[in-house]
């Protein structure tokens, strides 16, 4: 069993050398979990979903002209699909939480790479894999994915932007008018 510590820093070294990794990390020992929802659920979820996280997509994008971050981003995305190799999902509590998880692993397509929650700054975390992401690195339900990839990198309003190596996107700071 390894203690917090060390899967701290377990997690501390994976977020430094995710950006680099050439090779597609293993599945799990059990392989890729199977969904247990149909997809014949599924795929209605998503398209009832999609105009919900277009506007929520869009209704950040509005308000991030009026509280701006100190950095913007600029460059683009050259699809290595690293940033989708390890995924950090906070874990939710009672009904809600499960809820939360099964969306994601059901509908989204996400896994657990790991079947424990893992500490990472102050939080319980999963560490998810996507079973979308195709071998040329590019996303398999592009049309459909889910917010958390539209707004990836994440530039915060505090703190300097931590970005993967290797990135396509860098994050610059805003020119004072
Ligand atoms: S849904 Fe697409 S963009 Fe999001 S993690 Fe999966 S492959 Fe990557």
């Amino acid at each position: 069993m390894v203690t917090n510590q060390s899967q701290r820093h377990q997690l501390d070294l994976l977020v430094e050398t995710v950006g680099d990794a050439k090779e597609e990390p293993p599945l799990p020992n059990e392989g890729l979990p199977r969904q247990w929802l149909p997809g014949w659920i599924r795929w209605p979820l998503k398209i009832l979903a999609l105009p919900w996280i277009l506007l929520d997509y869009h209704v950040q994008c509005l308000a991030s002209k009026f509280f701006r971050t100190p950095y913007v981003q600029v460059g683009g995305c050259k699809q290595r699909g690293n940033c989708c190799h390890y995924i950090m999902m906070e874990k939710g509590w009672g009904i809600f939480g499960w809820l939360f998880t099964a969306w994601h692993t059901q509908v989204i397509g996400f896994y657990k790479r790991m079947p424990d929650t893992q500490e990472y700054e102050g939080k319980k975390i999963y560490v998810m894999g996507c079973r979308h992401l195709r071998k040329d690195g590019k996303c398999g339900q592009y049309r459909f994915r889910p917010l958390v990839c539209r707004k990836w990198p994440i530039i915060e309003h505090f703190g300097h932007p931590r970005l993967l190596k290797g990135c396509g996107f860098r994050a610059v700071e805003r020119k004072k008018n």
